[in-house]
């Protein structure tokens, strides 16, 4: 455990997923005067549980001094082990009121989301043989999480005070519609969670469950973002790192390169998402073949995102037609 700033420890839980490119999820220990803020919780696994009780022991500390945990959204690997802390230590859960929303419909009864995604991949094309793989692509993950509902429910806006520190909740929806960051503006910290990572692409996607236009707001919170005072940033991954301005000029132009690649793919004949998804670089070693169910629906649902942008701002238009979407340039 890294003590990256005084009074704020950083610990790297493991995350071991076929086909995936991230090894750990940060998670941060906050030592405040009525025990320690917690902020997201990785997944719940007994090496993950491990090292948060040895990293806790090494500072003198005890999962059940955990007063209170905050996970910035509920992908598992941020979300997974909160329920397990807080039903140990009693600690208060923080979380934004959207990412509440799809925490019964994703983790508790799974079935009417399978049956929405798989009609979503098919009204986007895909053909039904690979549809119930990518449908079932993230079935697995649910052993990892312990669902849990939160205590308080943040809109953003709101102050949360520990020890000598005083953090802003920003909601900064686009990679989940409830994502948060904390901003600590004296101490110019940012606790990005996956909104900016300082080498990897935050992936945004369009599923059954997302808010409109995603990539928009997207771009949107990181704008809102880049306005801030901030030193360090902490992300959720990868390592803490400076320089969080040109980091997210570099994002918007990666995702402006992958607009301009999809414009292209849909300036000659309408085209589903699925076919685009097809046409695009993805920057993934091998072909679409080699990838992993859970990267090519991934794919297709970021390749979603970056139409429904483009339709937002009428570089594209969609029309539907024998049950499926169609989109072209304008
Ligand atoms: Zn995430
Ligand atoms: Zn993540």
């Amino acid at each position: 455990m890294t003590e990256v700033v005084p009074g704020i420890h950083w610990l790297k839980l493991p995350i071991t997923m076929a086909g995936s490119n991230l090894a750990h999820v940060n998670v941060y220990l906050v030592r405040g005067d009525d025990g320690y803020l917690l902020v997201d919780a990785g997944w719940n696994t007994p090496a993950s549980f491990d090292i948060l009780q040895k990293g806790l022991k090494e500072i003198g500390g005890d999962i059940r001094e955990i007063s209170r945990i905050l996970v910035t959204h509920v992908h598992p690997d941020h979300y997974g082990m909160a329920g397990r802390v807080k039903e140990l230590s009693g600690a208060d859960f923080y979380l934004h009121e959207y990412e509440k929303r799809l925490i019964g419909p994703r983790y508790v009864t799974m079935d009417e989301l399978l049956v929405q995604t798989e009609h979503w991949l098919g009204i986007n094309g895909v053909p039904p043989e690979p549809t119930a793989d990518l449908r079932d692509a993230t079935k697995d993950l649910i052993k990892y999480i312990v669902p849990s509902y939160p205590d308080t429910t943040l809109r953003g806006g709101e102050t949360i005070t520990t020890g000598p520190f005083t953090f802003r909740v920003l909601w900064t929806p686009g990679h989940s519609q409830g994502h948060i960051c904390l901003y600590e503006a004296a101490k110019k910290l940012l606790l990005s969670g996956d909104h900016v990572l300082p080498t990897i692409t935050p992936n945004i996607g369009m599923h059954p469950q997302s808010i409109e236009n995603p990539l928009g707001k997207y771009f949107d919170s990181l704008k809102a973002v880049k306005k801030l005072d901030v030193g360090l940033v902490l992300p959720g991954h990868e390592e803490p790192f400076h320089g969080l301005a040109p980091r997210i000029e570099e994002i918007r132009q990666h995702h402006e390169h992958r607009n301009r690649e999809i414009l292209k793919a849909v300036a000659a004949a309408p085209k589903t998402a699925y076919q685009v998804a097809l046409d695009v670089t993805w920057g993934f070693r091998g072909g679409w073949r080699d990838l992993h169910n859970f990267h090519k629906r991934m794919a297709i649902f970021e390749t979603l995102a970056h139409l429904e942008l483009m339709v937002a701002n009428r570089d594209v238009e969609k029309a539907a037609r024998d049950g499926m979407i169609y989109y072209r340039q304008t």
